[in-house]
């Protein structure tokens, strides 16, 4: 096995051939949609071209990361793969939502034009270990203040929602799509949905601390619900989460707890 650390919003040459290429780079993370703008539309759109550009030379299938912010702040709930969405091109999040639905445009431009054999999984929110502790969404968030008893920070009134996958079951899903016939977008998420207060005591009971809850302004555009329709995963893949939040977190926790351990006031 290679390892090459490449950014690939730059061209990329790879020598011999290529069975499948994962387009799964891009920061994801909503505090680096203030912190590295440009470089996220970058990724997903430049850099999207350049996997369609690498798949189509080497005759390869090209899996893109999507994401569930194409659907935006949506006005449908759940959202079937069919919803157009309900996204603002000029707040914040821009930047990764408009980017990733051009990345969508783009695998299926090649699709039609080229007929590159294409996958586009739209993945919700997802935790495990592996997260960095400074990530910056709920979970790691939740977690890292958790454990080191400092206030942990709901923002807004935490009734917002989000459904939560975790690691396992996502690559699961994305390793059946990929091994499919299936080209259309399919979603891969939980049905699992949780206001970000219950997240927040679920955490917080899972690391058994005593932190006390603190509520802190609502990021611009923050979606109020998210939960994907899952009619496409189940039907053409045979596929459905199986991790409850509990049974999630007690890895995800351990593995904040090491990394707490190492850089304690971090
Ligand atoms: N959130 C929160 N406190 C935090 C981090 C996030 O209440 O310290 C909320 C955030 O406002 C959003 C939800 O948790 O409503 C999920 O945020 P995250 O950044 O994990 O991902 P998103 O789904 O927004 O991309």
């Amino acid at each position: 096995m290679t390892f090459v650390e490449h950014d690939v919003s730059r061209s990329l040459k790879v020598d011999g051939p290529v069975d499948y290429v994962l387009h799964l780079a891009s920061p994801a993370s909503p505090v680096d949609f203030e912190r590295i703008p440009i470089k996220i539309i970058k990724v997903g759109t430049l850099g999207t071209h350049n996997m369609l550009g690498l798949a189509l030379a080497k005759k390869a299938r090209i899996l893109l990361a999507s994401t569930s912010e194409v659907y935006g702040d949506p006005l449908v709930h759940p959202q079937p793969e069919t919803y157009f969405g309900n996204v603002n091109p000029v707040g914040i999040r821009g930047v990764y939502d408009e980017s990733k639905r051009a990345a969508e445009a783009y695998v299926m431009a090649y699709h039609r034009q080229h007929g590159v054999d294409t996958r586009i999984v739209r993945i919700f929110n997802t935790y495990g270990p592996g997260m960095r502790a400074d990530d910056g969404r709920a979970i790691p968030n939740f977690a890292t203040q958790a454990l080191r008893d400092e206030p942990i920070t709901v923002y807004g009134d935490g009734s917002q929602t989000r459904s939560l996958t975790f690691v396992a079951d996502e690559v699961d899903g994305i390793l059946r799509l990929l091994a499919s016939d299936v080209t259309e977008p399919v979603n891969i998420g939980s049905e699992f949905e949780h206001t970000m207060l219950e997240l927040a005591e679920a955490v917080r009971a899972a690391c058994g601390s005593q932190s006390p809850i603190e509520f802190r302004p609502l990021p611009q555009d923050d979606p109020r619900q998210r939960r994907p329709d899952l009619t496409r995963a189940r039907t053409l893949l045979g596929w459905e989460p199986t991790t409850p939040l509990a049974d999630g977190l007690i890895p995800t926790v351990q593995w904040f707890r090491t990394l707490v351990a190492a850089a304690p006031g971090a």
